[in-house]
């Protein structure tokens, strides 16, 4: 056999291997017309060869983002540095339906890719070679530990009845607002609330009542607060409110909200209406504090006397 013989069968050998390698090969040149498309694109995208060789890769893939692609594809062809791409920067380039049924609940194949320059006998680069790989398993379990991890976050965070903050995590929220106080004298005022007479209607409809009390209690107080301010749940039947921005006359207004809604809330449970109120204390941040438990402690007692002075009611403690 001839050298040229040889290098024909090499040749050949290898343009199979291209064709059955379990990646997507597209081989482009510098009008971005396709000059070769192996099985892995012909099956994936139901095109064979004869139908995209020759074709401008944008109008044959409208999906393919094409600004970007030639700002990627013209700096290899100048750079003939390769360039990649991940599936967390872009889940796909071409949008094959994803079929392994292990990964089935992804729509489309994630796909990573890297373009490089193909150079010729003399070193110029005429032509760039795209690898698609497909990554729809690892991106899939990648994304499903992101979302435990986040429903994780979110547990560790809230309480499990209401939704709202827990405790431990309402109080980090109340020191950075504290501290925010501190460096730029915002005022932000703090509710504390109690469900008055609970332990009648654990008494009187048992514990499961108790419960659906305490969350419709959170539920009504969340709907009356805005978006930035703070809920937590911060005892039993204790709440905490960290109302932003706001003076103690502002946070008085929404506490009455809060009490007046929760007077006229009906608790549905097991066929019985459960009528109750709550009391509320507020207390406006004050250079007087110097750590949050004062500012707690001041709300507090804007509790007790609204407790003392008949409960359903709120009060602003001013430390007199
Ligand atoms: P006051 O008007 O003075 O607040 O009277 P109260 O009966 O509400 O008194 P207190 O605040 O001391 O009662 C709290 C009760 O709440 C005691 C406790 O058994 C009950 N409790 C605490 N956590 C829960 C809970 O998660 N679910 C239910 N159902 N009850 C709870
Ligand atoms: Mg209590
Ligand atoms: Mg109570």
């Amino acid at each position: 056999m001839s050298k040229a013989d040889n290098f024909l069968k090499d040749f050949h050998w290898l343009m199979d291997v291209l064709q059955f390698i379990d990646v997507g090969l597209v081989i482009l040149d510098r009008d971005f017309k396709i000059q070769l498309w192996n099985a892995f694109m012909q099956n994936h995208s139901a095109m064979d060869s004869a139908d995209v060789l020759g074709k401008d890769i944008f109008e044959t893939f409208p999906e393919l983002p094409e600004n970007w692609f030639r700002g990627k594809a013209n700096s290899v062809f100048s750079l003939h540095n390769s360039a990649f791409t991940t599936w967390e920067q872009r889940p796909y380039l071409f949008r094959f339906r994803s079929y392994r049924p292990i990964t089935s609940s992804a729509e489309y194949m994630f796909q990573n890719s890297t373009i490089i320059p193909l150079k010729d006998t003399t070193g110029n680069v005429d032509h760039i070679c795209l690898i698609l790989y497909d990554v729809t398993e690892v991106a899939m379990n990648r994304l499903k530990i992101q979302a435990a991890n986040a429903e994780l976050h979110r547990i560790s965070r809230t309480d499990g009845l209401t939704g709202l903050l827990n405790r431990k995590t309402w109080e980090i929220e109340l020191e950075t607002e504290f501290k925010r106080y501190t460096r730029y004298g915002q005022m932000s005022s703090l509710i504390m609330f109690d469900i008055d007479h609970f332990k009648r209607i654990n008494d009187g409809h048992g514990h499961p009542a108790g419960d659906e009390v305490i969350r419709q209690t959170a539920a009504t107080a969340a709907a009356c607060i805005r978006d930035v301010d703070i809920a937590g749940r911060y005892g039993g039947e204790e709440f905490a409110i960290l109302l932003t921005n706001t003076p103690p006359e502002g946070a008085k207004v929404v506490a009455e909200r809060i009490r007046q809604r929760i007077e006229q809330l009906e608790v549905f449970y097991e066929g019985q209406a459960i009528k109750f109120t709550v009391s509320l204390g507020i207390s406006g941040l004050s250079p007087n504090f110097s750590e949050t438990t004062h500012w707690i402690d001041a709300a507090d007692k804007g509790l007790y006397e609204a407790k003392r002075g008949g409960r359903n009611n709120s009060v602003i403690f001013t430390g007199e």
